[in-house]
């Protein structure tokens, strides 16, 4: 089976990227080992975060740094273990984390997030996927006095500066829209323009669906049997072989082991996260996402119950689950809101696959003719996905890309 482009990957990324190719009139053959939407794209929190505009940076002052590295902290968790294998990429991390550096990626990530809402709304009135969507924005609510000033004063500079409106809400404002909020709150913030969805895998399998419906093939294979031949990819199956001149790697967190063994090496590291759904107490449930700004965990009505999304945990990808993360903060959530027994038996555990500059890689790889990569997505893969395929099809088409893509190019580091 020939085709124009072999997308790797099925998650929200590589969904998209095989939409927006599809659009502009290529032949697209969608691969992956499981159904769509059943990975990172399946687990992460549901935001679409229009007001992601400033990356999550390395910490500069020491304090913090101690306190993260001896994991005092809840916001995350370091294993000293995998730091053999992971302290090149972090200290690559690390180094990004100036604020000359966090302003540059700043300027680089702005065009893209200002576009996530109005590409993925496209696709979910496309997907006849728009009742999964929330647009009642998440509100962030903090105990700490100091925390919340510090919040707020965000909110007159950079929030400002990028387009991003917030809501600043006492505690009695905070009451009046999620009644069920426990314990003494300094006061919070409403994030009014991003969006949510009650379950990003749904939404992921609707654009997926969406592709089948428009014509795309959706094949099961493995694609770390990829092979090149002069101006051709393959992938081997049993019932026939997929091959084209173009390949997209939009594997996620394992776009790394699939590049490495082709010859492509690149500062990919994760940060793993969980998340568990927990059963309704009473009638309390939020009526959006809420989001403890102190200790960085997030609650959101989800399908599966209220769910409860972690912070980030620096490993390696591949090591056994170990969610001390949720184990330390499930008590902090309980104060916060009140949620019954747990819905499952284990947590769910995936990998924001990230990049030192916490921008993602889109484009062509040098020296690999029709090589393509869209990945690196790290904490905004969910909501990049749509904007980051359009920019890929773009530039692989020729058409005139809506934004510079240099920034976002493989050969950057
Ligand atoms: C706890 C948590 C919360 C998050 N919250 C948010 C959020 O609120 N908003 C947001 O924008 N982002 C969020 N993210 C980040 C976001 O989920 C990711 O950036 C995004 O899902 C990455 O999408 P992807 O398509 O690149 O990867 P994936 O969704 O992981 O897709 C990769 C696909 O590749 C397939 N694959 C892998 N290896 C092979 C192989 N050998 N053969 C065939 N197929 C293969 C997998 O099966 C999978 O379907 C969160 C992440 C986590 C962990």
């Amino acid at each position: 089976m020939k085709y124009d482009v072999i997308v790797l990957g099925a998650g929200m990324v590589g969904v998209s990227a095989a939409l927006a190719l599809q659009a502009r009139g290529r032949s697209v053959a969608l691969i992956d080992r499981r159904p769509a939407a059943e990975e990172t794209s399946y687990g992460n929190a549901g935001l679409i975060q229009r007001e992601g505009v400033v990356p999550y940076a390395f910490p500069r002052a020491w304090k913090t740094i101690l306190k993260s590295a001896l994991n005092q902290t809840t916001q995350s968790h370091l294993h000293w273990t995998a730091l053999p294998r992971i302290a090149p990429a972090i200290y690559q991390y690390w180094r990004y984390g100036t604020p000359e550096r966090v302003e540059a990626t700043t300027h680089a990530a702005a065009p893209l997030v200002e576009r996530s809402l109005t590409e993925h709304e496209a696709l979910t009135e496309a997907a006849g996927a728009s009742a999964l969507v929330r647009r009642t924005g998440y509100l962030k609510v903090f105990r700490d006095e100091a925390l919340l000033a510090a919040e707020l004063a965000l909110d007159e500079g950079s929030r400002k500066r990028w387009g991003i409106t917030a809501e600043a809400k006492t505690e009695s404002e905070l009451r009046a829209i999620e009644p069920h909020l426990t314990g003494q709150l300094a006061g919070g913030l409403l994030m009014t323009q991003p969006w949510s969805v009650s379950s990003p895998g749904a939404l992921g399998k609707a654009y997926a669906e969406l592709f089948v419906k428009r014509g795309g093939a959706f094949l099961t294979a493995d694609a770390s049997l990829l092979q090149s031949s002069p101006d051709c990819w393959t992938i081997p199956r049993v019932d026939g072989h997929i091959s084209a001149p173009n390949v997209v790697v939009a594997l996620g967190p394992w776009s790394d082991a699939l590049l490495r063994r082709i010859g492509v090496r690149l500062p990919f590291f994760v940060k793993r996260g969980y998340h568990m759904h927990y059963r309704q107490l009473g009638n309390a449930i939020p009526t959006r996402p809420i989001v403890d700004g102190d200790n960085g965990y997030l609650l959101s009505p989800m399908h599966g119950g209220i769910r409860l999304t972690t912070g980030a945990e620096f490993t390696r990808r591949e090591a056994p689950a170990t969610p001390v993360q949720l184990g330390k903060v499930e008590p902090l959530a309980r104060a916060l809101f009140p949620l019954g027994d747990r819905a499952e038996i284990a947590p769910w555990l995936g990998a924001r696959p990230c990049l030192p500059d916490m921008l993602p890689m889109v484009g062509a790889v040098p020296g690999f003719s029709g090589l393509w990569i869209d990945s690196g997505h790290h904490h905004l893969g969910f909501t990049l996905g749509p904007v980051t395929g359009r920019l890929l099809a773009e530039i692989m088409t020729g058409e005139a890309p809506f934004t510079d893509p240099r920034p976002y190019r493989v050969d950057r580091f």
